[in-house]
């Protein structure tokens, strides 16, 4: 049976406490929700870490202090954000992706205008010496793609070899800046990828539900979690990341496919054969 990968981003750069209590911010609060998430079906953990006073940080040892706490845990896939932090330079946005050697990290196909306030900045020198850095580190990246503009550019770094094939997509619509969160931009984007790429995608605010159930039926994977949505449904909270976890899991299940394990993810995305070096 056809399996889905669950993808939970539990915390993100942006949302704070007083938008959602219920959001883990410290390593021992993401940590415990990942384990949580973990259990009811999330085979991907993708992580960003907040300092002291919660906001955005690529500080590596807040990310080797728990991704160390959720590998005592369980065996959930880790994917490490690469941004966050407007302040971070390249090199502390890569720092820990050569500290840790997660099986996955983010990789942000091209810059855009974020949130109608600041640059979201992904120069090419900084793409090239990224996508270096992951494959010296043999850390598969996670495309992430805003608009249609930033898969044309992963072709590119493909051609160049600095992007390896099969590449895995993360559509991420519904930003400010970026492309609205709609079954008919999901459908668009996803006809542009290669046949043999594996994708994802995710919707911010209301296009979450519509885009689950588009991913599910497309064939693609899906992410949930805080980092795009502090609302579980119109005016009601989310009470923790593992309930939006635990309504994809059903989603799955009722389209009649599987919830893939971290196991079977990492069959799908090709992580156990990766190699140093070399196609
Ligand atoms: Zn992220």
């Amino acid at each position: 049976m056809e399996k889905v990968i669950i993808t939970v981003a539990t915390t993100g750069a942006w949302p704070q406490k007083e938008h959602n209590p219920n959001i883990p911010l410290t390593p021992q609060e993401i940590a415990a929700d990942v384990y949580e998430c973990w259990k009811e079906g999330a085979a991907i953990a993708h992580l960003h870490m907040r300092d002291d006073q919660g906001r955005g940080t690529m500080n590596k040892d807040k990310f080797r202090e728990t991704v160390e706490l959720i590998r005592s845990k369980c065996d959930i896939i880790i994917n490490c954000t690469t941004s966050g932090d407007l302040n971070a330079t390249d090199e502390t946005r890569m720092a820990h992706l050569i500290d840790l050697k997660p099986e996955m990290a983010s990789y942000d196909c091209g810059s855009m205008n974020w949130m109608h306030n600041s640059l979201f900045l992904n120069t090419p020198q900084f793409l090239e010496k990224l996508g270096q850095t992951m494959l010296e580190n043999n850390v598969k990246p996670e495309i992430e793609i805003f608009d249609a503009g930033m898969i044309y550019n992963s072709f590119y770094y493909v051609k160049k070899g600095i992007l390896r094939t099969p590449a895995h997509y993360q559509f991420v619509l519904g930003a400010d800046g970026g492309s609205a969160a709609t079954v008919e931009n999901l459908v668009y984007l996803k006809s542009l990828i290669p046949k043999d790429a594996t994708w994802s995608a995710l919707g911010i605010g209301k296009g979450h539900i519509p885009l689950m159930y588009a991913a599910i039926a497309l064939g693609g994977h899906i992410r949930v979690g805080m980092e795009d949505n502090v609302y579980y449904a119109k005016n009601r909270l989310a009470k923790s990341n593992a309930e939006f976890v635990a309504r994809a899991a059903r989603l799955i299940k009722e389209a009649n496919k599987e919830v893939a394990s971290p196991a079977e993810a990492r069959e799908i995305l090709n992580l156990k054969n990766r190699t140093i070096t070399g196609e």
